[in-house]
């Protein structure tokens, strides 16, 4: 199956298996893969495979997507055994968001207590 993709994108490059990530669920719409830098004991980053630049874009161009993605970061959730103690769902958007890769992602972060205010 072919993707949006966008050329020189970090993430598209993953979903086309041209750069390389450990990724732990694929389905024929989304990829999940752990985080190169993970904030906490579970930190995985639940993708599209079509690029949409951030949430803003993928709501408005394919909300039926979005709610692919987000039923697949319950299914992840679960199969990294945070369903009974619960996790954090982050959607950094934009540049007041802190997004710092334009492909629109979900980290699921796990394994300890969250804090809330985040930063
Ligand atoms: P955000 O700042 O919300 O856009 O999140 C981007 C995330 O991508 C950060 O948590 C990075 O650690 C992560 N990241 C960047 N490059 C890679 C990579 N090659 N493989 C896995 N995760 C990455
Ligand atoms: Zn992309």
């Amino acid at each position: 199956m072919t993707h949006i993709a966008v050329d020189g994108c970090l993430f598209c490059q993953i979903v086309a298996h041209k750069v390389s990530a450990n990724v732990i669920r694929e389905t024929a719409w989304t990829m999940t893969f752990t985080d190169i830098s993970p904030q906490a004991p579970v930190h995985v980053l639940v993708i599209t495979k079509d690029h949409y630049a951030n949430l803003e874009d993928l709501s408005g161009e394919d909300p039926g997507l979005l709610g692919t993605l987000m039923a697949e970061v319950a299914v992840v959730a679960d199969d990294q055994g945070l369903g009974e103690d619960g996790y954090r769902v982050v959607i950094n958007t934009g540049e007041e968001g802190g997004q710092t890769v334009e492909h629109v992602h979900a980290h699921v972060l796990g394994g300890r207590a969250m804090t809330w205010p985040p930063g």
